[in-house]
């Protein structure tokens, strides 16, 4: 990556249409950055609200050649953009994160191998790849498991839960046979996540530890406010999340999710190579978003610390929220009132069809004291129809 900044005026790019990239672009935009935006779906989240829009595959040589011609330095939003396409565009152009770091967190197995190496506790795991693997697997070490695609994986999809070898040797069939990860399932006390950002001069700032809630797989809630977590632990997320960047040389926004377990301990569960659902407290409850100190690595703009200067919650608003109407018909949900209560900010990402399970927005809840944001959230959380939590 070359020293020389880039600055506001230039055009930066980014593989990937979803909501991260949308909320990446307007971070841009509203530094005075155009964007680019590379994303076959004609009605992606990011090329509705950017300058351009180029509508191929990752993959598609003359998709990625129009991206080049138009961007100053590319990133990415979505991990599972074919390496490959990082490694062409890395020829002509700053591309953060590096194609390595993102084939690290493209495959389980190969991002286990990565957390160990730096010294940071993992659950106990094995890769299973073949029949032989399958057939020595210790089941009383690892069972009862998740079996989790090496691949492709995201919101619990890609992933069985097993208690015996039988129901694993019928997982592996069921998820295609294809190279996996069996997990031994640990009994959690909540989760939790750090966000860092790193520039190409070695730099690392930090949000600070956040604490989730998963439902059925996919991310409920996140809480950041002083107490959150015990601060040993915390202490304990972050020196483990900057070993983990470090170790990988990592340019961008990273984030690495953990499990808290019941008695104590900490251990790394994955990593996110771009910002992070986990993080999107951060657009209204600190003074530098997630989304901004993405754009900071790649432009090679100075990473200043970000300062959380309220209480906050977030609550994911799911496609279920919308199909509340009689018989299951998509009806609005009730932003008037939700936004009449007390610091409640609204994302939606301009998706058209709600679906259940399908991420359509979230509700940022900021307040000055942890016992406000939480009397708040609760409330909208009951407008809304989300369970309490
Ligand atoms: P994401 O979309 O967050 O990347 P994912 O599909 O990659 O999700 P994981 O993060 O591996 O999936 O797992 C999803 C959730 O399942 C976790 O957040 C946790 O609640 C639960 N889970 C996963 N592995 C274990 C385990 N070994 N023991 C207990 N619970 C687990
Ligand atoms: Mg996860």
């Amino acid at each position: 990556m070359s020293g020389a900044p880039i600055l506001p005026g230039a055009t930066l790019g980014v593989l990937g249409g979803g909501q991260l990239g949308r909320m990446f672009a307007h971070a841009a935009q509203a530094m005075g950055y155009a964007t680019a935006v590379l994303d076959a779906d004609p009605e992606s989240p990011a090329g509705l609200v950017s300058q351009q829009h180029i509508r191929t595959a990752y993959d598609d040589p003359q998709g990625l050649a129009t991206l080049a011609a138009a961007c100053a330095a590319v990133t990415t939003e979505f991990e599972n953009v074919p390496a490959a396409a990082l490694q062409t565009l890395a020829r002509s152009m700053p591309v953060s994160p590096a194609a390595a770091a993102v084939a690290v967190a493209q495959d389980r197995a190969a991002e286990k191998a990565h957390f160990v190496r730096c010294g940071v506790p993992v659950a106990p795991h094995t890769v299973i790849d073949s029949e032989a693997a399958l057939a020595t697997v210790d089941a009383a070490a690892l069972l009862p498991g998740i079996l989790k695609t090496a691949r492709l994986g995201y919101d619990g999809k890609g992933q069985v839960r097993v208690a015996t070898p039988g129901e694993l040797a019928a997982a592996w069939q069921q998820l295609g046979r294809v190279p996996c990860v069996l997990e031994k399932m640990l009994p959690l006390a909540h989760e939790c996540s750090v966000i860092v950002a790193r520039g190409a001069d070695g730099s690392l700032v930090h949000l600070p530890v956040q604490r989730n809630l998963h439902r059925d797989g996919i991310l409920a809630v996140t809480e950041v406010f002083e107490g959150n977590v015990p601060p040993a632990l915390a202490g304990q997320a972050l020196a483990a999340a900057k070993s983990i960047a470090q170790g990988l040389d990592y340019v961008g926004v990273l984030c690495v999710e953990f499990f808290v377990l019941e008695g104590g301990g900490l251990v790394v569960n994955e990593m996110a190579p771009r910002p992070h659902n986990s993080g999107h407290w951060s657009q209204n409850g600190a003074d530098v978003s997630q989304f901004e100190l993405q754009v900071r690595c790649m432009a090679g703009l100075p990473l200043t610390q970000p300062r959380q200067h309220s209480a906050s919650i977030m609550l994911n608003l799911l496609g279920d929220l919308w199909l509340r109407g009689p018989d299951g018909a998509a009806a609005t949900p009730p932003w008037y009132q939700v936004l009449r209560l007390p610091g409640c900010h609204l994302h939606l990402y301009g998706k058209a069809s709600p679906k259940p399970g399908r991420k359509m927005g979230h509700l940022n809840v900021t307040a000055a004291s942890p016992e406000g944001a939480r009397a708040t959230a609760l409330q909208a959380a009951a407008l809304l129809g989300i369970a309490p939590f």
